[in-house]
C-alpha cells in the first residue's frame, strides 16, 4: 500500500517507519528497498483485503495520476462488514487499476462491491500482446477515426477475457494511448476498440498526467 496511519495522518513510507492499516487496523512496516516500489506491508501476515496486491511500477504511476485525496479509499459493506481498498475513487468512480491477471470471479465480485467503478487493464504485462494488438488492428472506422475494428490473433486471453467485464475496461498497451474495449466476439475472435488520448482520458475522470 501506498499509504498507512502514522499519527492519525495518512502517510507514504519512509525508511524505518511504522503505522497502521487504513483498512484493517494492523500494524504496518514501511518497505523502502532499492527494488520494489516503496510501500507499506504488513508486519504479520493478517487478514486484510484479499483483493489487495503488490504494485510495481504501472501501477503507482497509474495511481499518482489522481489527487492524493482519491487514492486508497476504503470502502465497507455495512450488512456484512466486507472491506476494500479502492485504488481511486474519485467523482462517485471507483478507478480499479490492474496489473495482474484476477480470476473472472474475482472480477464480478469486484464490480458488484463498488458498482460504479472502471477498469484499467495493464495490456503490457504478456510480452506478445501489445505487438500483436498493434497488429490487429484495421485501418480507422470510416464514421469516427477512433474506433477501430480488430481481429485478434494474439494467443492471450486478454480480450476474451474482459469482454465479460460488466464495467467499461480501458486497456493501456504502454502508449499515450488508451483503448476502451467496446466489443469482441470470443468465437470469431473479433473485436471493436476505441482509442482515447491517454492525457484526455486521465483528465475526464479528474487526475493529471503531468
Ligand atoms: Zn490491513
Amino acid at each position: 500500500m501506498k499509504y498507512s496511519l502514522v499519527n492519525g495522518f495518512r502517510a507514504e513510507p519512509f525508511k524505518g517507519g511504522t503505522g497502521t492499516c487504513l483498512c484493517c487496523g494492523s500494524d504496518t512496516i514501511a518497505k523502502c528497498g532499492n527494488f520494489k516500489v516503496h510501500h507499506w506491508a504488513h508486519k504479520s501476515k493478517e487478514y486484510c483485503d484479499p483483493w489487495w496486491e503488490n504494485e510495481g511500477e504501472w501501477h503507482r504511476k497509474w495511481k499518482n495520476y489522481f489527487p492524493v485525496e482519491s487514492q486508497e479509499i476504503i470502502f465497507k459493506n455495512v450488512i456484512t462488514n466486507e472491506k476494500h481498498i479502492a485504488d481511486i475513487y474519485i467523482n462517485q468512480t471507483v478507478i480499479e487499476i490492474q496489473s495482474y491477471p484476477i480470476k473472472e470471479d474475482e472480477a464480478r465480485l469486484r464490480e458488484a462491491f463498488y458498482n460504479n467503478m472502471i477498469w484499467i487493464i495493464d495490456g503490457c504485462k504478456n510480452e506478445f500482446d501489445e505487438i500483436n494488438f498493434g497488429l490487429s488492428i484495421g485501418s480507422p472506422h470510416t464514421e469516427d477515426p477512433y474506433l477501430r475494428q480488430f481481429k485478434w490473433y494474439g494467443r492471450s486471453k486478454i480480450f476474451a477475457k474482459w469482454s465479460k467485464s460488466t464495467k467499461p475496461v480501458y486497456i493501456d498497451f504502454g502508449s499515450d494511448i488508451v483503448w476502451q474495449l467496446l466489443q469482441f466476439d470470443i468465437k470469431s475472435k473479433k473485436g471493436l476498440v476505441k482509442a482515447i488520448p491517454k492525457e484526455t482520458f486521465i483528465n475526464w475522470f479528474g487526475g493529471k498526467s503531468t
